[in-house]
């Protein structure tokens, strides 16, 4: 066995980086080793720095404050220094339309743009902040669409700024729904709004029979007021209202003029729709937007529990009716919660629905009656038919049609509905005359014979 001594190994060292090809391929090799520990290095210091120096925040497009922060950064934010107007300019857009129908049938588009996809830079106050739009690989496992994100950062040092953003987006928002009323629909699992939010339908615009809408209303006020009552109670803060009746009696209507009057945005779904499941329908109730009434049409369907066919033979499942209780049951949130159901066959209904917490209070929207024909003409004639005269005679009108028929001490059998005496007046627009001679177009067909 051979010793070497420290000298001898040195020199042995020596020896070996004295051989060229040794020492060249050592040399690479540590030159690469130090290249790839001083990349470690600055990668880490990097990372440090901007783990130190940077904050971001990343907003999810579940997020309720998605749609304002794109909508935010779509702000035109004019820049005075040059450097701001090189750097925070906004190459990339991406549009977003929204179509919605007037009531004659047309459509109307509007177009907004958003920053696209990838990264921006915006100055908002003294503050830069990187803007990322992405679309994540992960899709949203229910619907398969990807999922999308907006990330911003800024510097440590300004972090205080994301809150005033959020504050002044949030504020855009409602600056932009102002006087208006967002009704939502379900697009797959999503409450999407249909359209451009609607101008606020005015209450007196809706005609119920006398006292009935003034009753909802302050119910519904009177509710509003109460949360502490509920709290105190641990009672979920929940309303129910079922409003039944025929077709065209201003049910859809009246719910979305009480949204304008409290401020609401309006979340409908139609409980007959194929394949509005109970699964469906409890996740729904769980991502309400905020400030939103809940109208469940059709509430029937849950009852009949049948399965609807398409042309294409499919059966797909429609709601049941221990599903709709659930989801009504399971309608609580820190905030408030009303909720409309609304059906034209009342009968059909399970008494276990009619239960205080999950409806009520029951209304039946009905037939017009004398003193909503009365009311509707007055809305539509008023101002030319100073003296009401012409009113009466349209109202005696539809007595001698039997229209409004009395019937047990006085009782009315209304037998035409509000939205035929519209349609009749809007078609003779500033023409009295011509009202009251085609008021016989309002008998409803089964009458006729
Ligand atoms: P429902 O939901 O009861 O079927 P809608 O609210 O959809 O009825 O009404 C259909 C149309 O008729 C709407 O254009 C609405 O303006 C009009 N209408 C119906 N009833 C009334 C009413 N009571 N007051 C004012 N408009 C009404």
């Amino acid at each position: 066995m051979t010793e070497s001594t420290p000298a001898q190994s040195l020199l042995n060292i020596n020896a070996l980086l004295d051989n060229p090809v040794f020492a060249g391929g050592f040399g690479l090799a540590s030159l690469g080793a130090a290249l790839a520990f001083a990349r470690r290095g600055a990668l880490t210091t990097a990372g440090m720095i901007r783990r130190r120096m940077l904050v971001n925040v990343e907003i999810s497009q579940q997020d309720p404050a998605y749609p304002w922060i794109l909508a935010w950064l779509s702000e035109p934010r004019p820049q005075t220094s040059f450097l701001a107007k090189r750097l925070t300019r906004i190459n990339k857009l991406s549009v977003s339309t929204a179509t919605s129908s007037t009531p004659n049938g047309a459509t109307k588009a509007s177009f907004f743009l958003q920053p696209g996809y990838g990264r921006h830079i915006v100055k908002y106050k003294h503050a830069y902040i990187a803007v990322s739009r992405e679309k994540q690989s992960t899709a949203k496992t229910n619907t398969g669409e990807p999922h999308e994100t907006v990330e911003l950062t800024t510097l440590y040092a300004h972090r205080h700024i994301f809150e005033d953003i959020f504050t002044e987006a949030r504020g855009l928002a409602l600056q932009a729904n102002e006087g208006k009323t967002v009704v939502y629909s379900v697009r797959n699992f999503d409450w999407v709004p249909l359209g451009e939010p609607r101008r606020k339908r005015p209450l007196g615009s809706v005609i119920l029979d006398e006292g009935v809408k003034e009753g909802i209303v302050n119910d519904a006020r009177d509710f509003l007021e109460r949360r502490q009552w509920y709290v105190d109670r641990g009672i979920p803060y929940r309303r129910g209202y079922l409003l039944y009746g025929p077709p065209g009696s201003g049910k859809t209507s009246f719910i979305q003029a009480l949204a304008g009057e409290l401020d609401f945005s309006v979340a409908m779904i139609n409980l007959s729709e194929v394949g509005v499941t109970d699964d469906k329908l409890a996740f729904l109730l769980t991502k309400l937007p905020e400030r939103t009434i809940v109208l469940l049409e059709d509430a029937d369907s849950a009852f009949v529990n049948r399965r609807k066919r398409d042309a294409d033979g499919y059966g797909g499942a429609t709601v049941t009716f221990s599903g709709l209780l659930n989801a009504l049951d399971g309608l609580s949130a820190s905030e408030e919660r009303i909720a409309f159901l609304t059906t034209n066959h009342v009968e059909l209904l399970d008494p276990a629905l009619i239960r205080p917490g999950r409806v009520d209070m029951t209304v039946r929207i009905g037939e017009a009656t004398r003193y909503q024909a009365a009311q509707m003409w007055d809305r539509f004639y008023g101002d030319i038919d100073t003296d009401g005269s012409n009113r009466e005679r349209f109202l005696a009108r539809l007595d001698g049609l039997g229209l409004f028929v009395d019937l047990n001490e006085g009782e009315a059998l209304p037998r035409t509905s509000t939205a035929a005496i519209q349609g009749l007046f809007l078609f003779n627009k500033n023409d009295m005359e011509g009202a009251i001679a085609m008021a016989e177009g309002l008998i409803p067909p089964k009458l006729e014979a």
